[in-house]
Order: C-alpha cells, then sequence, then structure tokens
C-alpha cells in the first residue's frame, strides 16, 4: 500500500467514522485518498449513545429507539418533558461501527487499516505498530490529552449501566427516565438515568458529577437499590454492562497538535462540559470540518472562536458543582419546573441568543450562580 494519503483519521470511534461519512457525502471529495487506522477492527457493543437531536442525522435508520417525550423526577417535582422539536435518540455503538464500515467497504478512495498507532507528528506522520504513514491532514481521536491547569474545573461523569430484562411488563417504552435524582446525592450530582426499549427491557443507568470514581461495587449496590425500590423489580436479568467515565472540565483542549494535525471528538474538545454529552456535538462539527474540506478551507473553520460565551456558561456550572454550595439536583429541578424544555435542550445545544440566555440564568438560584460567574470571571 501506498503510505501518502490526503487524509488520514487516527481513530475510528464516533467522531473518526463520523467525520469519514461526511467526507463520503461530499463529491468535491471523491477522489481524495483516505486511510482510517484504529488498533481494534471495531465491532463490539462497547458503548450506547444517547443525545437530543433536532436534524435528521445518517444515523436515523439505525437507531435502537427514539423518543419525543422524557420523565424528570427530583425530590418534589416529577414532569413528563415534551421536547418537540427535538427527539432523544439512542444508537448502540455495534450498529453505528457496522454501518459506518460498510459505506467505508463500499467506496475505492478510503481504507481501513488494523493497527496501534504509536505517535502522530506535527507533520502529519502517523507511526504504527508495524508501518508508517504520512497524511496531508490528519485527524485524531486516538490520543486524548487533557491539560490540568490549577484552576480550572476537572469533575468527571461516570456511570455504570445495566441492560435490564424483566419477566413482568414494568419500562414504558413511550418514556425514558432522563433523569431521576430521587436517590441518596451523597453530597455529589447522582442521578439514575432509564432507556426502555420494551415494556420487558430497559438500559438502567447510575450516572454520578464528581471528581472521584466509586468502587465497583458501590455502582451495583445503587442499581440493586434502584431496580428493587423504584423500578419494583422483584426478579430481571442483566443481559449486558457498560461503564464509562467522561471528563466535565473547563481546560482548553488544544483543536489541533500543527496546522494539519486537527484533534476530534473527545480529543477535539468535543464534550459538553457541563453535561458530558459528546456525540450530537461530534456530528455538528465533523460536518463542518467535511464541508470546510470540500471547499479547501481550513478544516477549523468557523469552529475555533476566540470567546465561546457557552464556555464560560459551563464553567460557572462547574464551579457551582465542585463547590457544592447548592444541590445540583435542584438545578435542573429549577431548569425544567421554570423552562420550556426545547428552550432548556436550545441552551445545551448551544444554540441560544442572549436573550434566551438570560432567561435560562434567570431561572437558576441566582445568588449561587451570581457568585460562582463573578469567581470565574475575575
Ligand atoms: C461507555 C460510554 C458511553 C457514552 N455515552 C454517551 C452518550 O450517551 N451520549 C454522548 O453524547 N456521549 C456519550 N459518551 C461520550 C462520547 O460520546 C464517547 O466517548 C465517544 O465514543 C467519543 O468519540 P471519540 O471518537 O472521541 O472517541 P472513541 O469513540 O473512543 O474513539 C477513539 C478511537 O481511537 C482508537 N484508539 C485509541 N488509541 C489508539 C491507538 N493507539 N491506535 C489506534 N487506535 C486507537 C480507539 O480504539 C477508538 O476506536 C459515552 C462514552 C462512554 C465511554
Amino acid at each position: 500500500m501506498n503510505q501518502e494519503f490526503d487524509y488520514i483519521i487516527a481513530g475510528a470511534g464516533a467522531a473518526g467514522l463520523s467525520l469519514a461519512l461526511y467526507i463520503l457525502e461530499e463529491p468535491t471529495l471523491k477522489e481524495k485518498r483516505i486511510l482510517i487506522l484504529d488498533k481494534y477492527i471495531k465491532n463490539s457493543n462497547d458503548r450506547t449513545w444517547c443525545f437530543w437531536q433536532r436534524e435528521s442525522s445518517p444515523f436515523d435508520q439505525i437507531l435502537h429507539a427514539s423518543w419525543d417525550e422524557l420523565y424528570f423526577h427530583s425530590p418534589g417535582f416529577s414532569t413528563v418533558l415534551e421536547i418537540q422539536p427535538y427527539r432523544y435518540k439512542m444508537l448502540r455503538s455495534r450498529d453505528f461501527y457496522e454501518f459506518c464500515l460498510d459505506k467505508i467497504k463500499e467506496s475505492k478512495n478510503i481504507n481501513f487499516v488494523q493497527e496501534d498507532i504509536k505517535e502522530i507528528n506535527a507533520d502529519g506522520t502517523v507511526v504504527c505498530q508495524t508501518q508508517t504513514f504520512k497524511g496531508k491532514f490528519v485527524f485524531n481521536s486516538a490520543f486524548v490529552s487533557i491539560p490540568k491547569t490549577t484552576g480550572k474545573h476537572h469533575l468527571q461523569q461516570h456511570f455504570t449501566g445495566w441492560f435490564v430484562k424483566s419477566p413482568e411488563p414494568v419500562f414504558d417504552p413511550k418514556r425514558p427516565i432522563l433523569m431521576d435524582f430521587r436517590i441518596d446525592q451523597k453530597g455529589d450530582c447522582r442521578f439514575m438515568y432509564v432507556l426502555p426499549k420494551n415494556e420487558y427491557l430497559a438500559l438502567v443507568e447510575y450516572t454520578i458529577f464528581s471528581d472521584s470514581l466509586l468502587e465497583e461495587k458501590e455502582y451495583k449496590t445503587a442499581l440493586e437499590t434502584y431496580c428493587r425500590e423504584v423500578l419494583k423489580l422483584d426478579s430481571y436479568e442483566i443481559e449486558e454492562t457498560e461503564y464509562g467515565v467522561i471528563p466535565m472540565t473547563n481546560e482548553p483542549i488544544p483543536k489541533t497538535q500543527s496546522g494539519n494535525v486537527i484533534n476530534i471528538g473527545t480529543a477535539g474538545g468535543h464534550t459538553k462540559a457541563s453535561t458530558g454529552y459528546t456525540f450530537a456535538f461530534i456530528q455538528k462539527k465533523c460536518r463542518k470540518i467535511a464541508a470546510n474540506l470540500a471547499k479547501n478551507k481550513n478544516p477549523l473553520d468557523g469552529l475555533d472562536s476566540k470567546f465561546d460565551k457557552y464556555l464560560l456558561y459551563d464553567s460557572i456550572f462547574l464551579r457551582v458543582l465542585s463547590e457544592k454550595n447548592f444541590p445540583a439536583w435542584r438545578v435542573f429541578s429549577e431548569l425544567f419546573e421554570k423552562l420550556p424544555p426545547k428552550t432548556v435542550f436550545d441552551f445545551l445545544d448551544e444554540n441560544t441568543n442572549l436573550l434566551t440566555d438570560i432567561k435560562v440564568m434567570n431561572s437558576t438560584h441566582i445568588p449561587t450562580f451570581l457568585k460562582a460567574a463573578l469567581k470565574e470571571v475575575f
């Protein structure tokens, strides 16, 4: 194989494969020679992605499930969120990998090679276990490097999920539970998340926003208690489990390693710092990168602003979470109690004007957020 390529996509996960698909959709990029590298062949169900989205996506045809209503529960407040024009979508990674790799196999200009990448150099050289390649542009999602600057917030979203199968019809397949805060908070932000496939099968996930991870048995105990006491499950089978840790940080994550090595996905800071949601941001950003390439522009054109108001808002929320002076469940509760769900999702989707931002801020506990904002700014 010729070792020189127009684009090397280092890492065939959510970002790498999404970018490959968006590049394939661009007629002017049909002749580009593209190499995708990953150390795994990508055929396992290593994660389940959920995200809200207004627009359609190439993955709509392979969704595991999707909904337009969600439950929200906290102590003293429960509601059904009608989230139109958004839909909440659930996509299993195995289906995503298979779908993308099939499209890649169909196209002549793109190759997938299983290799362990050892290093990516600023000149676009990618050194692997057995071969070295060179790309005019390298899109890296394989190596995630998050700086640890003093004064920045470094929380983590960590979770264990069980695919629970019940012999009785107990789940409401029309409505997942986005957040259920009616559990012991233990001084953190902790909630349960329930994604029903049908009345008998659901992914039940225990999620925590905090600075340190738990022992494995703590996730297990919390899930058992919730299944028994809240979901009223007397007996059930655990079909699959998932565990994940997602960074929640306001560190400025470098978008490039050099002009032609571009970081994408978690490595490129596509994770929303205040929620950990990444998949939908990956879609927006990778689609834009492909469009820029098609127009012969800098891949990051329009993606790398000097001042990002949402990063400031996220930083303020991370400070409120870190300082623990105000319970996080009340923040979410007040948002969903006082605002239409669409406004909350627009805001979290980074799609609001200043007037809406002010409405969102007004629905929070002003003294807590004002104090945190002043500390962030000064
Ligand atoms: C369990 C889990 C569940 C998640 N659920 C959600 C969710 O519901 N919604 C949401 O928005 N976000 C979610 N996320 C966060 C985020 O969307 C995912 O982590 C997403 O996969 C990030 O995409 P990525 O392409 O940046 O990284 P990955 O998908 O992890 O892709 C990186 C790729 O690089 C490859 N790689 C790494 N090192 C090397 C090497 N040395 N050589 C070659 N290849 C290498 C890996 O094999 C992998 O394929 C979840 C994360 C996890 C871990």
